[in-house]
């Protein structure tokens, strides 16, 4: 299996708003190695989408943006493309969710022990209720 890695095909596809583009598919050698997620500019992994529409059966057309770079650019997608970067963005949003659980947790800990703390001061009197 000897695939020389230049070997692309060109499709042209037309946009519900009538423009017309080329997609430009490289062989899997050829394909980047790293998903939409990351930023080609500062190597961040928190790129997001700003805009998306599907732009034909089986492509997406994003705005995609780098929160850390303000790195932006609009570009077609194919499908599993775009389902591996879904995946990124769930995997991102429960890591954030996890970390919003440990947050609020160590917040309501420390108010928790603030309020014995102020019982036991005798700060807190049946008039503050
Ligand atoms: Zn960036």
């Amino acid at each position: 299996m000897n695939q020389n890695p230049d070997s692309h095909s060109v499709r042209r596809i037309v946009l519900p708003s009538g423009r017309s583009i080329e997609v430009v598919r490289f062989s899997l050698e050829a394909r980047p190695i790293h998903g939409l997620h990351v930023c080609p500019e500062c190597s961040s992994q928190l790129v997001q989408p700003v805009q998306w529409g599907e732009a034909t059966v089986g492509f997406w057309e994003l705005t995609l943006q780098c929160p850390n770079c303000d790195w932006l650019t609009d570009g077609v997608f194919d499908q599993a493309q775009v389902d591996e970067f879904e995946e990124q963005l769930d995997d991102g949003l429960t890591d954030m969710l996890n970390d919003l659980r440990r947050l609020t947790q160590a917040n309501m800990t420390d108010e928790i022990d603030r309020f014995a703390a102020a019982l036991h001061s005798d700060l807190i009197l049946p008039e503050d209720f």
